[in-house]
């Protein structure tokens, strides 16, 4: 399984082990990054204003954004390492398949339990353990939630003291605020027929958004071929409107080829900053509240972690916030050894109860994936690679990866008999509710999710399957199918008082019946899109799952068999109202905690229609912006089109006390002055950067020989 499983995953980004060791490259912004660093530590003070518990996408965003204001002390704790022994690995964007990175320490290597759904296989999870997280390890494409999502979103927590956070407006405004923009180079433009408006696009922020200087004419085939088989095409995703057909943008900086990561842009490029630390090598175990603290409203005086295996316990002191950015599974994993979450799973894992909160890593959603794979005479970029020629050596060349999606919905996929797949997915509402938890308030919320999913999602045009071809593979071209909106929910558990053992993943994959069916006519739709012109002619022989395969009974075994995820989890510490199996409010605090958020993946409570690391960049720039509104009284916020930025009064309408936390969790708002000295342009690309590092290296040293 494992093999197949890594086999059929390279489509969609991580790949196979690998096949030669590509020459390094350094541009001038991978010197920039080695010079710099700066607040990478090896010691680090008693206490910090904020703990930032996760050095991945989100965390290093936060402890930029947060050290931006000179008065406040921020501190990153990341388990995994610096990554410096694996920088070329990480920063050549092709090495997501030919050296993947999966088989080193920087990656978790989680496994879900077996699935029932999924002949009981037990899938693969890789998670990047690493400054950068996921986003160091990851397949580099980037693709935004759609306008119809978000506002989804907003509608289930609308009721919650800052809910306008998370209006489109808001969080389309913080995407843009996070990313740089580039057109591709001609020649791309024309062999991968790509089309783009760039004010859909940031143009001054820390992540590059561009495509690989290297294309094949199959992408260029790909759009035409999927409106033939009845996809339609769109030409702006980037704008609120992420369905169709297209080529998507890549994280990657256009001007060495190389990847664009949260380590490269939130943190390579700062000049030391005396108030900022980032501390790798040290795994958080849990968060230590003070005991005098007024039941439901604990505030956290530190965090406890280790730098050996356990073998010792340090702890460091916090004076404002602890932040979890510890992503899907490890932010709802750090809650639950620290006593917050579930009473049943907390006491059979015998880990005491601090305070109760039954929607911790509930409500987990994942794209569940299959792939259609064909041979083909062309030459692939696997072939390429394989043939260890000129190319791998060649930069240019190893920007390459994978980028051309569609996003597909009900009516492309089901037609006229999409309502009767409506209707069906809403007699079965209560019977999968009361499956879904024994707790009452994680029912309501699965109610809230599956009824957003079902009657606003299903019905709109939002893809209900993502479509993506791929052709890292020697000699063969795939395509595969992914669902993002999925009626089976899961969720992320402990059986042990160890906060070192991994969690128990249990994402229920394909135990809805709606699920089986969407994926099952996206992958048919996948094969289609094979047979159709101009594509057809670039693919050869279907290697599978090959002609036997043509019933839907035949294509639903055969999935079964060999799904994969995709690498999108999210949603265990979902924002909604307490008593629907919140974990955060909808400024992000952990309810009954005083001073404790979560900025991660793991927040939004409805899984998104694209790749996460956008909407993840986006979350963690917004959250960045209310905590410091929260902080400052002159807060040096980005202001957000329409957006009515709150100011964190804290207060959870909607959560009344139907469970055991007390919804209120207010605190009063701290009185310091913003004396911040260096604006959210120190982190935008400018074409100086690299000098002012520099100049910025020079200084420090002068400073510290007088
Ligand atoms: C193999 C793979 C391929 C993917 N491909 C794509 C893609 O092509 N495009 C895309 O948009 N998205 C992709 N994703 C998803 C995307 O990378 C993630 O959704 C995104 O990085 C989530 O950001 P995050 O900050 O929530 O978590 P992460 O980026 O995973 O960061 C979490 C960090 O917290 C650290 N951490 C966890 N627990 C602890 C602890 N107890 N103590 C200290 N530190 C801790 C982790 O080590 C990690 O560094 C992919 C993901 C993977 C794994």
């Amino acid at each position: 399984m494992r093999r197949d499983l890594f086999a059929a995953a390279a489509i969609i980004a991580v790949a196979e082990r690998a096949l030669a060791a590509p020459g390094a490259h350094n541009g001038p912004e991978t010197e920039a990054h080695r010079l710099s660093a700066r607040n990478i530590v090896d010691d680090i003070a008693d206490d910090y204003d904020f703990v930032i518990v996760g050095g991945g996408l989100a965390g290093l965003v936060l402890g930029a954004r947060l050290s931006e204001d000179a008065n406040h002390t921020v501190l990153v704790l990341e388990a995994g390492g610096n990554g410096d022994e694996f920088r070329d690995r990480i920063d050549i964007p092709g090495d997501a398949y030919y050296d993947s990175l999966w088989p080193t320490e920087l990656n978790w290597d989680f496994y879900t339990v077996p699935q029932t759904g999924a002949n009981n296989t037990s899938c693969e999870w890789p998670r990047g353990k690493v400054l950068g997280g996921s986003s160091a390890i990851n397949g580099l494409y980037m693709n935004r939630p759609g306008e119809h999502e978000l506002n989804a979103w907003q509608d289930l927590v609308s009721d919650l003291d800052g809910a306008d956070n998370w209006t489109w407006d808001s969080f389309y405004a913080a995407m843009k605020k996070s990313e740089t923009f580039t057109p591709p180079v001609d020649g791309v433009v024309q062999e991968a027929a790509i089309t783009w408006d760039a004010s859909s696009h940031g143009s001054k922020g820390p992540i590059h958004q561009s495509y690989p200087g290297y294309t094949f004419p199959y992408v260029g085939k790909w759009s035409t071929a999927a409106q033939a088989a009845g996809v339609p095409l769109t030409n702006d995703p980037y704008g609120g409107q992420n369905w169709g057909a297209y080529v998507a943008t890549s994280a990657i900086n256009p001007t060495n080829w190389t990847r664009s990561y949260s380590r490269s842009g939130y943190l390579d490029p700062l000049p030391p900053r005396a108030n900022y630390a980032v501390l790798a090598n040290a795994h958080v175990t849990r968060i230590l509240f003070n005991s005098s603290s007024p039941a439901g409203n604990l505030t956290a005086k530190g965090v406890e972690y280790t730098r050996d295996g356990g073998a010792t316990k340090l702890t460091v002191g916090v004076k404002k916030e602890v932040i979890l950015a510890g992503g899907t599974i490890g932010s709802p994993t750090v809650l639950l050894y620290s006593g917050i979450g579930p009473k049943d799973v907390l006491s059979a894992a015998g880990v005491p109860i601090v305070a109760e909160l039954p929607g911790v890593g509930q409500h987990l959603q994942d794209h569940v994936s299959v792939t259609v794979q064909w041979t083909t005479d062309n030459p692939t970029a696997g072939s390429l690679f394989a043939d260890n020629g000129t190319e791998t050596t060649d930069p240019v060349f190893l920007s390459y990866v994978n980028d051309a999606v569609a996003y597909v919905n009900a009516s492309v996929l089901f037609g006229n008999k999409a309502s009767d797949l409506k209707t069906s997915i809403l007699s079965q509402f209560d019977q999968f509710a009361t499956s879904a938890s024994s707790d009452t308030g994680v029912v309501a919320g699965y109610k809230a999710i599956y009824d957003t999913t079902a009657n606003d999602i299903f019905n709109g045009p939002t893809g209900l399957v993502e479509l993506l071809i791929g052709n890292n593979v020697d000699g063969a071209i795939r395509i595969g199918a992914a669902l993002q909106h999925p009626f089976s929910h899961g969720s992320i558990t402990i059986n042990s008082s160890n906060p070192l053992d991994y969690p128990v993943i249990d994402p229920k994959y394909l135990t809805h019946p709606a699920d089986v069916q969407i994926l099952r006519e996206g992958i048919k739709l996948a094969r289609r899109i094979g047979e159709t012109e101009p594509l057809s002619s670039e693919l050869k022989s279907e290697d599978y799952p090959g002609s036997d395969v043509q019933t839907d009974e035949e294509w639903e075994d055969w999935m079964r068999g060999g799904v994969f995820t995709e690498f999108h989890p999210s949603s265990t510490c979902s924002m909604l109202p307490l008593d629907q199996g919140g974990v955060v409010d909808a400024n992000l605090r952990v309810y009954g905690l005083a001073n404790v958020r979560v900025a991660d993946a793991s927040v939004p409570p409805i899984a998104f229609s694209a790749h996460l690391m956008a909407s993840t960049y986006g979350l963690a720039e917004q959250a960045s912006s209310l905590i410091r509104a929260y902080h400052n009284k002159k807060a040096p916020v980005v202001t957000h089109a329409s957006s009515k930025n709150s100011t964190d009064g804290s207060k959870n309408s909607k959560a009344t006390a139907t469970t055991s936390i007390s919804a209120s969790t207010s605190t009063s708002a701290p009185s310091s002055t913003s004396t911040s000295t260096s604006s959210a342009s120190s982190l935008n690309h400018q074409p100086w950067s690299f000098f002012i590092v520099v100049a910025a290296l020079m200084v420090s040293t002068l400073v510290s020989s007088i």
